[in-house]
């Protein structure tokens, strides 16, 4: 599996480690300094990979809308279960918007922060 990371949290966390390394003041602390400050460069210029931010959502009922709406872009689905006409759709992603349904509602407020 791999794993993306946010490039200004790692540029800040390396910066973090030249500046105590500096704190040192003795030359060899000073070049390794230098070498950070060239790994930041690289890592600023390192092609980004072609990923987006994971969206969560949940369906709600919308009693304006008479219909099961998407939290993350507010679309009402318009979609009927045959089973069960007014139960809450069966989709896992919202297909308008993409976003993921959690069943989990403390996972959507994590997210929200
Ligand atoms: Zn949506």
């Amino acid at each position: 599996m791999t794993d993306y990371i946010e490039r200004d949290e790692l540029v800040s966390y390396f910066k973090e480690i030249a500046t105590e390394t500096l704190r040192d003041g003795s030359v060899q602390c000073v070049l390794g300094a230098g070498v950070i400050a060239h790994m930041i460069v690289e890592i600023k210029e390192f092609p980004a990979a072609d990923v987006r931010p994971v969206v969560r959502g949940k369906w709600y009922w919308d009693n304006y809308k008479y219909d099961w709406t998407c939290y993350a872009c507010g679309w009402p689905v318009d979609y009927h279960n045959p089973k069960d006409p007014w139960g809450k759709p069966e989709y896992s992603y919202c297909p308008n918007c993409g976003a993921e349904m959690v069943t989990d509602c403390n996972k959507l407020e994590e997210d929200e922060g």
